[in-house]
């Protein structure tokens, strides 16, 4: 097989590095990858009951970039859906992120108002703030109220997700999930937030849809590649593995997922997504038809659960984000460099970063215009 390019994964970096590749230079790819299916992490299906599911957990998309909102809306339609999450805490299911209405429905009402008004006048209305930077605060009364929604929010959940607790992951994790100054309920304030209006791998299907583009399931690059010694590589697996674990295993968390199928309700649960961060093993429980707006009696509800990757027992879902594990990015990552000429490392894997998928779309683009197009 005569190819210019092999690509190593089939998830959003993978597929659109190899169409913009076969759509805009006019060569050759093949893309390789190791599941029986298109899609990486955000693939989806529809499940024994018909219900169109996100197999490796929920996937919303969101974004504020035009460039990738375009981009995407070029491959598929959308359905339009802004992300509220619940959390349940003290017995009551209460938005997060923490905002203006949590504290409404979680404390007294003076204690509200009072807590409201100082919250407003020292950060302002409309501001985000992260749990880590309100526990530091040295007003007395924010303190003591960051600390109880630190304890009955953040810590159970990263407990469970991370194996670690907030203060010792980096700052960056919870800062995804900051204390809103405002009434805005929804989980994401960006510009663009849908779902592909017929499912994610639909849009994986049309955006490797392109007769320079070969696909080969179930196959782990090491069994090919060989058969292409010359050939120039993106590799969007993990770094680690690429370089044989040369200097030790970068650490992950995996997650093991658990579907329910009820048949009698048309509806589980009050909104797509109820967080547990102090009862149960399991994280966050989504129900797939509140997310796509698929219209079909019964529900499907998944349950994830986090621990420990072990490589050959189950997957890589995130990278962790700490000081010491940066430290052993960069010495595979200077590996990298060496190799730049023959083999570019993209993605939330290949990078070790905990990338969205529009930032892992953006990052693409931006490889293809910078370091592809001009070589
Ligand atoms: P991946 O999707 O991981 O694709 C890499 C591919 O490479 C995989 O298919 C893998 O099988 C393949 N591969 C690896 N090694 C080999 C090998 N040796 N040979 C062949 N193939 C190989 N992002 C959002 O924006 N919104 C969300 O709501 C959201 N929710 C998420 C929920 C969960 C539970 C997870 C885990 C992630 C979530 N993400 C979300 C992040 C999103 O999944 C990623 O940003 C995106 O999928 C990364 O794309 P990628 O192509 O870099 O990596
Ligand atoms: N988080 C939390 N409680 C919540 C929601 C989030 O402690 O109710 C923290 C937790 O550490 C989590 C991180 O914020 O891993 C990021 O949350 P996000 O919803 O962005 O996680 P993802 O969807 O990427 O798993």
């Amino acid at each position: 097989m005569n190819i210019d390019w092999l690509i190593v994964g089939a998830g959003f970096s993978g597929c659109v590095l190899a169409e913009q590749i076969a759509s805009k230079l006019d060569q050759k790819v093949l893309i390789v990858e190791k599941r029986d299916h298109i899609g990486g992490n955000a693939y989806d299906c529809f499940d024994n009951n018909g219900i169109l599911v996100h197999q490796y957990g929920p996937h919303l998309f969101h974004t504020n970039s035009k460039k990738v909102w375009d981009y995407l809306s070029d491959f598929t339609d959308w359905h339009y859906y802004q992300h509220h999450v619940l959390a349940a805490i003290d017995g009551k299911k209460v938005p997060v992120p923490f905002n203006l209405n949590t504290l409404q429905i979680l404390f007294p009402e003076c204690y509200a108002m009072k807590m409201e008004e100082k919250l407003i006048e020292r950060y302002g209305f409309g501001k985000k703030v992260p749990i880590l930077e309100m526990l530091e605060d040295l007003d007395q009364d924010i303190q003591e109220l960051a600390d109880y929604v630190y304890k009955k929010v953040f810590l159970g959940y990263t407990m469970k997700q991370w194996g670690i607790d907030p203060k010792n992951l980096d700052s960056s994790v919870t800062a995804r999930v900051p204390i809103h100054i405002s009434r805005d309920d929804r989980y994401f304030q960006d510009k663009y937030q849908a779902v592909p209006k017929n499912g994610y791998t639909a849009m994986f299907k049309n955006l490797i849809n392109h007769p320079n583009i070969k696909l080969l399931l179930n196959t782990d690059y090491k069994e090919i590649k060989d058969s292409f010694p010359s050939t120039k590589m993106i590799y969007t697996g993990p770094i680690d593995a690429f370089f044989d674990y040369k200097f030790g295993e970068l650490p992950y968390r995996s997650l093991s997922f658990k579907s329910i199928y009820h048949s009698e309700k048309e509806f589980y649960q009050e909104a797509s997504q109820v967080n547990y961060p102090n009862d149960y093993d399991f994280t966050r429980i989504t129900e797939y038809k509140r997310i796509t707006g698929q219209k079909i009696p019964g529900t499907t509800i998944m349950t994830e659960e986090a621990c420990p990757y072990e490589s050959q027992i189950n997957d890589p879902y995130y990278p962790i984000p700490k000081k010491e594990h940066g430290a052993l990015y960069r010495k595979y990552q200077s590996e990298a460099e060496g190799l730049k000429d023959k083999v570019l490392f993209i993605g939330r894997l290949a990078e070790y970063r905990y990338y969205n998928m529009d930032q892992v779309v953006a990052r693409a683009l931006h490889v293809f215009e910078k370091d592809i197009c001009t070589s």
